[in-house]
């Protein structure tokens, strides 16, 4: 797959996931609804194409400390704006990390 392919995937779901899981600046997942999520599959082709993984690559940067992160803080499994009706690992990390 081209640079300009992965851009084009990245930007569709990105922006499906943002409308997905927000409605007018309101967080529609729900703490209890949020932890009967399944976890998202690495191989879910989105994951691959934003090279999701649940134990990050760098030391620095993890899905604890990305902005996209939502959730209750401390728990190991939480939504992601980007995986809508997923739980990612708060160890994780993808190409999408923003801090
Ligand atoms: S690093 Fe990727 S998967 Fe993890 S919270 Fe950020 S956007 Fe979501």
């Amino acid at each position: 797959m081209n640079d300009q392919s992965n851009r084009r995937r990245f930007l569709k779901f990105t922006l499906a996931g943002v409308i997905g899981v927000t409605l007018g600046g309101k967080n529609l997942i729900k703490p209890a609804q949020a932890s009967e999520l399944p976890h998202l599959d690495e191989d879910d082709a989105q994951a691959s194409a934003l090279k999701y993984t649940h134990k990050s690559p760098y030391e620095d940067r993890n899905c604890s400390n990305c902005v996209l992160l939502q959730g209750e803080a401390g728990d190991e499994w939480r939504p992601c704006q980007l995986f809508p009706g997923k739980l990612v690992s708060s160890k994780g990390w993808c190409s999408a990390w923003a801090g």
